[in-house]
């Protein structure tokens, strides 16, 4: 699909009062033709902005704003083209729909990614403009920090709308999501070795991020032994001295002979490519869209290896967001018992995925379907 982001005459940004209109953004309603594209799943709207001003060029998917606001972090990234940074989008914002529901928050799920350089191009003038296209949605999106964006951005951003979460520290997502993913490790654990002591436990991490490394410090407290690997060099010798954690080249991780393989950084890492290449018996970490596609949960199955779906073990962000907007700490023990709780929900989508001898991201799938149609007031014999 060709996104065409030249301006049509409705969709002309009003210029600032010290702005000349050539200088506006261009904001195009890209719904319509994001529709004709696979991932689109029943987005309520996609929009592409561009910005010459500041250099902001970036796509906002909506998938669902009826039940609350749609909730979900924007991504930075250095996509090829503008199709591909569409597709991520609305891929993305579907899973937060989903990951909401499942987590029973009252929040829809959306997305934003900037298309540019995390490493050289985040400039506090391209986030302010972020801000002010957030601004202009009116609390339909709440925006926040996902890949390659961090605190200080969202802080640049938080100058110039209300709709952002994550602007101090103590707002950051990634430790509730740390918390998750290793409750999540726990469980999956129970259910396939019969116990969630990680002592003595092999986890390869990939991806020494913002949650990858809270997660490798609750790991190594536990008394797992650690893999990791990142493709930034600093971050992987960091782990190994401060951790004793062994290091692993980003291509080899993923085929670590270990209990649980940890996907922290991208999305898509599991695929024809990898899958029979695993050697653990686990796959749990927080990377969004793990499964570059369905069939791939079903291959995972087929070789017996437990996967615990992206979007329920890696929620703790989203529910100390969500509770944070509702008015409640983040970090508080409301939060952190409900974070806990990602646990159980696992567990339970184990036990039925056992049951039916199906992949738990069938089951988990099925769930957030029933789940979003209950909102909607759609009976379950409706639900596909
Ligand atoms: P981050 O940007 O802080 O970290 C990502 C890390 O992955 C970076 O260190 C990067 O160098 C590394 N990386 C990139 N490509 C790699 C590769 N091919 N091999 C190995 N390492 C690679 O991001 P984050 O906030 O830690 O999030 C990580 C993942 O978890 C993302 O998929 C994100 O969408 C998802 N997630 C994050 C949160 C959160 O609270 N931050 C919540 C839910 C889901």
């Amino acid at each position: 699909m060709y996104v065409d982001s030249r301006p049509r005459p409705e969709e002309h940004s009003p210029p600032a009062s010290n702005q000349s209109r050539s200088h506006a953004p261009i904001m195009t309603d890209i719904t319509d033709r994001a529709r004709l594209l696979r991932a689109f799943d029943g987005h309520e709207q996609a929009i592409a902005v561009q910005d010459p001003s500041s250099g902001l060029k970036c796509v906002i998917a909506i998938h669902e704003s009826v039940f609350g606001p749609a909730l979900g972090g924007c991504r930075m990234w250095h996509y090829a083209s503008e199709i591909e940074a569409v597709n991520d989008a609305l891929r993305l914002s579907r899973g937060m729909t989903s990951k909401a529901a499942l987590a029973n928050l009252p929040f829809g799920g959306g997305k934003a990614v900037i298309m540019g350089d995390p490493v050289r191009n985040k400039t506090k003038s391209l986030f302010r403009a972020f801000g002010r296209l957030v601004e202009r949605l009116g609390g339909r999106y709440i925006t926040g920090e996902d890949v390659g964006v961090s605190v200080r951005e969202m802080r640049w951003v938080s100058r110039e709308t209300e709709y952002v979460i994550g602007s101090s520290a103590r707002r950051d997502p990634s430790p509730m999501t740390a918390l998750g993913v290793f409750e999540g490790i726990r469980a999956a654990s129970r259910f396939r070795f019969g116990s969630e002591t990680l002592a003595g436990a092999r986890v390869a991490v990939q991806g020494l991020g913002n949650v990858g490394v809270e997660l490798c410090r609750r790991l190594d407290d536990a008394g797992a032994h650690l893999i990791v690997a990142d493709i930034d060099r600093e971050r992987v010798d960091r782990a190994a001295k401060e951790l004793g954690a062994k290091k692993a080249t980003p291509d080899e991780i993923h085929a670590a002979e270990v209990d649980v393989f940890a996907p922290c950084a991208l999305g898509a890492v599991l695929d024809d490519h990898t899958v029979p290449e695993l050697r653990c018996s686990v796959i749990a970490g927080c990377a969004n869209n793990q499964l570059a596609e369905d069939r791939h949960g079903d291959a995972l199955h087929r070789r017996g290896i437990l996967y615990a779906p992206d979007y329920v073990i890696n929620a703790g962000g989203l529910i100390g967001a969500a509770l944070e907007r509702m008015g409640e700490d983040p970090h508080g023990a409301k939060a952190w018992a409900q974070v806990c709780g990602i646990g159980a929900t696992l567990t339970e989508i184990f036990r039925q995925a056992a049951a039916e001898d199906v992949a738990p991201n069938i089951v988990a799938d099925r769930l957030a379907r029933k789940r979003i149609a209950q909102r909607q007031g759609v009976t379950s014999a409706e639900v596909v």
